[in-house]
């Protein structure tokens, strides 16, 4: 057929079958579709999966292209018998699967060349070429065909240009796109093969014996076999496209979620499981593990939010990174608490140098929407020449010398010992048996006797709670007091406490008073003025004969509320006195916002007196300041007759002190009073 008027054109498609031409579109559209969904799946695959699919998109667009072909020609009738060779034939679908090979391989390995899209096209539309024409050379017609060159020029043109525009909009991650560049690929396969037979010139009959596999009378369903076993093998690359695309999503899901729990969310550092898992994985390898503890936060978040605190660890996390080499592995196991783990063996001082360092960039003033914020940190380390310890044991190593580093303050850095971990599971066995120990009535009350520091007339008792353990013996407040405080359980110990004072001391003579330690946590209790006022009226004790002793520590803790309930407490008769004065905070502005009857001088500064003279100039001037504030005042910790003998050339008032007596229990107290009675008010005759 040589000219394209329209007779000609008539007389063209006359020679085709319509049914089967749109048969032959329809599946060429719809492999064009499962083509391009394959090649979408293929580009998430990594690694070796990735030549599987590879594989299936060349055989799903051999074939694809094939089929098309071969209902196409099924399709066309030229009126005279048509022939085919079994090994051309063949071997038109392996050039159709093997000239895509290149042009996919492109795409997937080097997706983001310049021009990608329009070389894969290219090849893809000769490869569509290679395989028409070779199939074409498959038909033995009888007297022979040839080709228009013009025809085949731009048969040539639609497939290369068709699949290259069909290759560009498969980038786009839209259905439109995908939808555009399918039918752009049937549009390459279906023009490429309409065109090249648009050129068709068929020749005078001649008939030829060859090789055949005839088709013309069963024809129709040949067709409708060749479209069926197309339709499956692409219908099913695109369950296994489908299928598998879940499977990835299903991974991608995982790996996020795997992603997740193991990194902070804030700061994207590893939290405590992830760092498990990677110190799990270096066992056996020596290592540092510094534990960073932030302090002082809430006075930030008070002030500024959780928002600005937030930011604070992140601004937090960068400074650290920065000053890390990049071995190091940083994490945030738990809020306010960083973790830096180094590979090394060797010297404990370079990482307490390290340490250091970090707590000293942390302790640097960070600026945060438009604020000044200033934290500070304190620093547990500890070293494992990689003996096998857990994770989880170097990680609460490093968290029990953290704990020390925070208990010796601000800024502090220390390494883990053994000594650490043992009194802290003390610390953890006595806060498992303290509640058991208050139901056993295993505390008890010593009573350290007070005196006039000039006639050491006496003036009252201190009472002192000490635990009396089954197993442990004695053990002082000293260690359990925190831990009640810690735990809660100060409220009913503080309680039993009070209530125990104040019935021994109302066997004692009227004008000797009982002075009770009072923890700040018990002073947060707003039920706390009625406990007292109760115990005090259960026992009948005059309120003026109990004494409440404060930290310093304690009064600047305080609110406003609670100060109204002190205030209340005072002027139901109840004392107060300082307790360990001069030993806590240097702040003195408490003390015209609470009058007290009484400052007890710490017995750091008794313990000084004699050797220092700077000791002895401050508790001079500590007995001036009661003296001008209208406070008595008692010195504690008096172990020597020089001790005292200072104190009273210092116009001390009282004294209490090992020297002369130490704290007792309530049967031993009775005897002191009755020693006392004997001697006309006075203890220790011996002492001047
Ligand atoms: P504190 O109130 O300053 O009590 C005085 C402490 O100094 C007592 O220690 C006492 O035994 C000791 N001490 C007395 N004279 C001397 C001396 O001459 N030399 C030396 N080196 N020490 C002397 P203790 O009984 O171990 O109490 C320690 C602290 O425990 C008390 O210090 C007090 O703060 C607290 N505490 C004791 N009982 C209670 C209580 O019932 N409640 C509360 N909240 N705290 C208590
Ligand atoms: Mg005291
Ligand atoms: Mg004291």
């Amino acid at each position: 057929m040589g000219g394209f008027y329209l007779p000609g054109l008539l007389l063209w498609a006359s020679r085709f079958d319509g049914a089967l031409v749109v048969l032959a579109a329809l599946v060429c559209l719809t492999g064009s579709y499962t083509v391009l969904v394959v090649l979408r799946r293929a580009g998430m695959v990594q690694g070796r999966w990735r030549l599987f699919w590879l594989l299936l998109l060349c055989l799903s667009f051999g074939g694809n292209v094939w089929a098309t072909h071969f209902i196409a020609m099924l399709a066309f009738n030229p009126g005279i018998p048509i022939y085919y060779d079994t090994a051309r034939t063949a071997l038109s679908i392996l050039a159709a699967v093997l000239g895509a090979l290149p042009a996919f391989a492109l795409l997937l390995w080097r997706p983001a060349m310049r021009f990608a899209w329009a070389v894969a096209g290219g090849l893809l539309g000769v490869a569509i070429g290679t395989m028409h024409f070779i199939g074409m050379s498959a038909m033995k017609l009888c007297g022979g065909f040839s080709y228009n060159p013009a025809f085949v020029v731009a048969s040539l043109v639609c497939g290369v240009m068709a699949s290259a525009l069909s290759m560009r909009a498969v980038r786009r991650t839209d259905v439109a796109g995908l939808i555009e560049a399918s039918l752009l690929l049937a549009a390459a396969i279906c023009g490429l093969h309409f065109i090249a037979m648009a050129g068709l010139e068929i020749a005078s009959v001649n008939l030829v014996h060859v090789n055949v596999v005839i088709l013309s009378p069963e024809r129709d369903n040949l067709a409708a076999a060749i479209a069926a076993v197309s339709l499956l093998l692409l219908v099913a690359s695109l369950i296994s496209a489908a299928t598998d695309a879940k499977l990835v999503e299903r991974q991608l899901e995982a790996k996020r979620l795997w992603h997740l729990s193991r990194h902070d969310d804030l700061t994207g550092l590893l939290n405590r499981r992830g760092l498990r898992e990677r110190l799990s994985s270096m066992t056996g390898e020596p290592l540092v593990l510094i534990s960073i503890g932030l302090a002082r936060l809430k006075p930030v978040d008070d002030l500024f939010g959780r928002e600005v605190v937030d930011k604070l660890f992140r601004q937090a996390a960068q400074r650290l990174t920065a000053n890390l080499t990049p071995g190091d592995i940083l994490a945030m196991p738990a809020g306010e608490e960083f973790v830096v783990l180094r590979k090394q063996g060797g010297a404990a001082e370079d990482s307490l140098a390290l340490a250091q360092h970090l707590i000293g960039c942390l302790s640097e003033p960070f600026e945060i929407d438009g604020v000044t914020v200033q934290i500070g940190a304190c620093a547990g380390l500890v070293c494992s020449e990689g003996s096998g310890e857990g994770a989880e044991s170097l990680l609460s190593a490093a968290d029990i010398a953290l704990r020390e580093a925070k208990a010796a303050g601000a800024g502090q850095a220390r390494h883990f010992t053994m000594a650490m971990s043992a009194r802290l599971l003390r610390r953890h066995q006595l806060e498992q048996e303290f509640e058991a120990a208050l139901r056993n009535r295993e505390f008890l009350l010593f009573f350290q006797p007070l005196f006039d520091c000039r006639s050491l007339t006496l003036r009252g008792f201190e009472a002192l709670a000490r635990w009396q353990h089954p197993e442990r013996g004695m053990i002082g407040p000293d260690e359990f007091i925190p831990v009640a405080e810690a735990g809660g359980m100060i409220t009913a110990l503080g309680e039993y406490v009070l209530e125990e004072a104040c019935r021994v001391a109302c066997t004692w003579p009227e004008e000797l008073r009982v002075a009770v330690n009072l923890s700040p946590v018990q002073l947060k209790n707003p039920a706390l003025p009625a406990k007292i006022l109760a115990a005090l009226a259960r026992s009948g004790l005059a309120p003026h004969r109990l004494e409440l002793e404060l930290t310093e520590g304690a009064m600047l803790e305080q609110t406003a509320e609670v100060q109204l309930s002190l205030a209340a407490l005072r002027d139901s008769g109840i004392g107060f006195a300082i307790d360990d004065f001069g030993a806590g905070y240097s702040s003195l502005s408490y003390l015209h916002r609470f009058s007290f009857e009484r400052l007890k001088i710490d017995k750091s500064f008794t313990r000084e007196i004699t050797a220092s003279p700077d000791a002895r100039i401050i508790t001079g001037a500590i007995i001036g300041l009661g003296a001008a504030l209208g406070m008595a005042v008692l010195a504690e910790g008096v172990e020597t007759e020089a001790q005292l003998n200072i104190l009273r050339k210092a116009g001390c008032g009282q004294v209490q002190g090992f020297l002369l007596g130490r704290p007792m229990p309530e049967r031993e107290v009775f005897n002191l009073l009755d020693r006392v009675a004997k001697a006309g008010g006075r203890a220790v005759p011996a002492l001047g």
